[in-house]
Parts: structure tokens; C-alpha cells; sequence
């Protein structure tokens, strides 16, 4: 697979406190390829969220990019002016947000609130606009769409207002979009139905996809590589393949153990992952997961694991990968795929 799309590397964001400086994410490095859909995943406070904020060039004022690089297509975008930032979102790049109600404008009508990224980005004029909007409304599976440009927000379900929000990112055919949680205020049907739609849409266009989503199952059924983060960091990733049926990090597998499995038959009690994120105001000495985690040793509190590489694409920090760790009574690391 071709890497050259979006590669992030060593990225650090912080958010300054009275207490000190609370990073959000730590050295994170990452690449999409082009054509490839790449999900991340993790709790609320991950720093997923916030790695793909900073993609967008959407961060509060308040954040520091202490470190690190970001470049799409080559082109670094950390330090690029509004300006510029502005040319390329819209145009190279576009952004799906979980809750549509809070991202469109409610009193702006749908066909002018698709159609505004062509008026931004090309030289179309308002007829040719209108008939791409009208166009575009249509290949996302909504219906009317002539008499849907002239409506407002409100006038229409959560599920058909993904659908703009999703016509708004594709109307200009960009090469990266990012879908952040795009299906969580949707019911279960219309949330399939979402991602069915992502997935024809990644297949007829050839636009690579950056996924968020704290549900691993969500996330397994669309992406082609899985990123998990915890506490900011990256702690595992892999193939989807690798992360469902063969993780090998305690969090990985206490996620998945989180959401249902149409597959697990056995299973009819969900676990929860007991415990919170802890504060990284004062970041813990050794592994950010230790104190909730179940199979912490003595090192674990004392040194950050290492990364291991079990393959070329599946890799994992965890201590529990050291030939010296006693691996009786870890329940995962899968292989009945
Ligand atoms: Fe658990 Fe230790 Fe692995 Fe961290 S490094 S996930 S505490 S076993």
C-alpha cells in the first residue's frame, strides 16, 4: 500500500494548566496510504480526536504543538498560515463530524451549506454548483434532493443530516477524509447504513479515510489498519485483522471486550474498563495503562514498554511482550481467525 498521503510524525499536543502542561498526545506517529481506510481507536481522552483535529488545523488557540510534523501529500501543514490551511481543507481535505446538528449551520439552507466548498475551491458558477449539489445529495441515498437544498437542518432526521454532512465532504472529491465518530448519535440501522455509505463511497472515489471511533467493532468493519491509542499514545496497531482476532495489549483486548460480538457466541455479559485515563498533567513513569491494568508487573510502574514488531504491520508497547514476562493467564492474543 502507498504511504505518501498523510504521514504524522512524533506529534505532541498540550494543553497549558495553572498544574503544568496537560498533553493530549505524545509522539504519535501514523501514516495513511492512498486508497487506504486507517481507523483509530480508544476511549474518550485517547487523543484521537485531537490527532485528527490538528490534520484539520482545528485545534482551540489554546493548544501547543510542542513537536512533530504533519504533511499530506508531502506538504508539511503544522505552521502553514489560516490562509493556506484554508485552501486545503475542502480541497485535499475534508471532515465528517459526530454530531451534524452542532456542525451545520441551522440557518443557512442544506444546498448552500454543501454547495459552499466548490464556491471556495473552484470557478464553478452557481448553476453548475447547484446541479453538483443536487448531484451529490443524491449518491449519498437521499431522496428529493431538489427540494432538500432548500430546507434547513431542523426540517430533517439525524440520520438524513449525516448523510449532508457526508455530501459536504465528498463534493469536492478530496484525497483524505476524516470521519470523526461519525455514527455515534445514530440508531444501530441508520449507523450501517453509514457505513455501508463510507465504504461505496472510499471504493467509487478512491479518497483514503482516517476513521475515529471509540468501538472497536465499528471500526474493525471499516478499516484496513487499526491505530489504538491510550492516554495519548500509540499502544498497538496492526492490520484490522491483527487488532480483532490477534491483539496482544491488555487495552486492546479490554476494549474489545467492551462491545458486542455478533461472532462471540458464548459471551452474553459486556466488561467495562474499570478505572479512568490518568491525569497527564503528571504523566505516570511507566506505562500509562498500569493502573488499570490487570496483568501490571513491577517494570510495568517503573519504564514505558518498548515497542515490539511481531510483523511488519502489527507492532505493541507492552511489557507483556518481553521473552522474560510470564504470559499464564492472558486470556488474548486470539488466533481462531
Ligand atoms: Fe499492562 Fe504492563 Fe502491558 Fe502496561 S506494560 S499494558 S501495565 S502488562
Amino acid at each position: 500500500m502507498d504511504k505518501e498521503l498523510l504521514k504524522i510524525e512524533n506529534l505532541t499536543i498540550g494543553f497549558p494548566t495553572k498544574s503544568g502542561i496537560h498533553t493530549v498526545v505524545d509522539h504519535v506517529n501514523l501514516e495513511v496510504g492512498k486508497g487506504e481506510i486507517v481507523g483509530i481507536v480508544g476511549e474518550s481522552g485517547s487523543g484521537k480526536s485531537m490527532t485528527s483535529l490538528a490534520v484539520m488545523g482545528l485545534l482551540s488557540e489554546e493548544a501547543q504543538v510542542s513537536e512533530g510534523s504533519i504533511r499530506l501529500n508531502g506538504q508539511e501543514l503544522l505552521g502553514m498560515s489560516r490562509e493556506e490551511r484554508r485552501k486545503i481543507q475542502g480541497r485535499n481535505m475534508s471532515m465528517i463530524f459526530q454530531e451534524p446538528m452542532t456542525s451545520l449551520n441551522p440557518v443557512m439552507k442544506i444546498g448552500t451549506q454543501v454547495g459552499e466548498s466548490l464556491k471556495l475551491h473552484t470557478d464553478l458558477d452557481k448553476e453548475t454548483i447547484r446541479k453538483r449539489v443536487i448531484e451529490t445529495l443524491a449518491s449519498v441515498g437521499l431522496r428529493n434532493p431538489e427540494t432538500l437544498i432548500d430546507q434547513y437542518p431542523h426540517e430533517i432526521s439525524g440520520g438524513m443530516r449525516q448523510r449532508v454532512m457526508i455530501a459536504m465532504a465528498i463534493i469536492n472529491h478530496p484525497d483524505l477524509i476524516i470521519a470523526d465518530e461519525p455514527t455515534t448519535a445514530l440508531d444501530v440501522t441508520v449507523q450501517a447504513q453509514i457505513l455501508n455509505l463510507l465504504k461505496k463511497i472510499h471504493r467509487d472515489t478512491g479518497s483514503s479515510i482516517l476513521f475515529i471511533s471509540h468501538d472497536l467493532n465499528i471500526v474493525h468493519f471499516i478499516s484496513d489498519e487499526i491505530i489504538v491509542m491510550y492516554a495519548g499514545e500509540i499502544v498497538e496497531r496492526g492490520t484490522a485483522r491483527d487488532i480483532f482476532y490477534h491483539q496482544q495489549h491488555p487495552y486492546t483486548w479490554a476494549l474489545l471486550q467492551s462491545v458486542p460480538r455478533i461472532d462471540d457466541e458464548d459471551k452474553t455479559i459486556l466488561n467495562t474498563i474499570e478505572g479512568n485515563i490518568p491525569d497527564m498533567i503528571y504523566p505516570p513513569k511507566g506505562c500509562s495503562f498500569c493502573t488499570r491494568c490487570p496483568y501490571a508487573m513491577k517494570i510495568c510502574e517503573e519504564e514505558k514498554p518498548k515497542v515490539t514488531h511481531i510483523t511488519d504491520e502489527h507492532s505493541v508497547a507492552c511489557w507483556l511482550m518481553d521473552p522474560r514476562a510470564d504470559r499464564s493467564g492472558v486470556p488474548f492474543g486470539r488466533t481462531d481467525a
